[in-house]
């Protein structure tokens, strides 16, 4: 077994350096903005998310060693082969769990951290979430250790997959070269998903390869006539990160506890965010009524506004 160093502790200056010059492009071109608040809360939900994932790293392993010990089907070694597969595997379990955490309120409460930002810079991808051990998202690589990989080579090709979603958040790129573009995650594609707009809700779930998207239907391409509003459609509007880390799963606590029956308190659990009792304002409801408005504005870009003030 050979000796894997954790990527993203390797990587992390280069973060630090990369945000420094996209700063610094900004303030000369105008095209990139950041928000001196907004950035140190992007850089604390960072850190924190290292500690948590210090925290938890025992037990996640121990329990992926359990799985791959008694259950594994194949003997995977440590071939450089066996690492490519492994990336690809992890990469699809990615999508998995990031479609989840976009379509379940539940998985959404640790995912929409990594949301919360209005902005979309560099810093916006060290937004990660505290509380992915909480939701159990882990429970997505455990078919990759029935498979045979071992668990710290996916551990290694996971680390691998975040630090490649780094250099996506970005303004600065509009767009890359169109093989590029069809094959792999861009900024193009990745600023699609972090906007609000209707049209843009739910889609490009990938980490590194867009081909999941193009595969299962949920891909969306940028439409330069139509600029990204990023966030989430009811917009914290707090910097605090203990309130970024865990909003959502007080919103849950609160919606249960005042829920009128067991089907109810399910509902806020396991449905889409905005769900309510009745309907809500899903992002399926967004679209919904987007998609009225454009048909009867008899145009492809119909107003949004209504869907921003709508939002409850
Ligand atoms: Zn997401
Ligand atoms: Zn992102």
């Amino acid at each position: 077994m050979p000796e894997l160093v954790n990527p993203i502790q390797w990587a992390t200056p280069v973060f630090i350096l990369m945000i420094v010059a996209e700063m610094l492009y900004g303030w000369r071109t105008g095209r990139v903005r950041y928000e001196a608040r907004d950035t140190l809360t992007s850089l604390l939900m960072g850190v924190g998310s290292q500690v948590a994932g210090l925290m938890q790293k025992g037990v996640v392993l121990g329990l992926g060693y359990w799985v791959w010990t008694n259950w594994r089907v194949l003997d995977i070694g440590w071939q450089w082969w066996a690492f490519v597969i492994a990336f690809i595997a992890e990469d699809l379990a990615y999508y998995c769990v990031h479609r989840a955490g976009h379509r379940i309120r539940w998985f959404w409460a640790a995912h929409v951290i990594h949301h919360s930002s209005q902005h979309y810079n560099l810093s916006t991808a060290l937004r990660q979430t505290w509380t992915g051990f909480i939701a159990l998202n882990f429970a997505f690589r455990l078919p990759l250790f029935v498979i045979g990989f071992h668990p710290l080579m996916i551990a290694f090709v996971g680390a691998l997959n975040l630090i490649y979603q780094f250099w996506i958040h970005t303004e600065a790129i509009v767009r890359l070269p169109a093989w590029f573009e069809a094959v792999f995650n861009t900024p193009s594609h990745h600023r699609v998903h972090h906007a609000v707009n209707p049209r843009y809700l739910d889609s490009n779930y990938a980490g590194t390869l867009i081909v999941w998207d193009r595969l299962f239907g949920t891909f969306v391409r940028e439409d330069p006539a139509e600029p990204c509003r990023y966030g989430i459609v009811k917009q914290l509007g707090t910097f605090n990160p203990l309130k970024v880390a865990f909003h959502e799963w007080i919103g849950i606590l609160r919606d249960v506890a005042k829920a009128r029956s067991w089907r109810e308190a399910w509902g806020h659990v396991w449905k889409p965010p905005g769900w309510r009792p009745g309907g809500g304002m899903t992002s399926d409801e967004l679209k919904r009524r987007w998609q009225a408005r454009k048909e009867v504005a008899g145009g492809d870009h119909a107003p949004e506004q209504a869907s921003s003030v709508a939002a409850e």
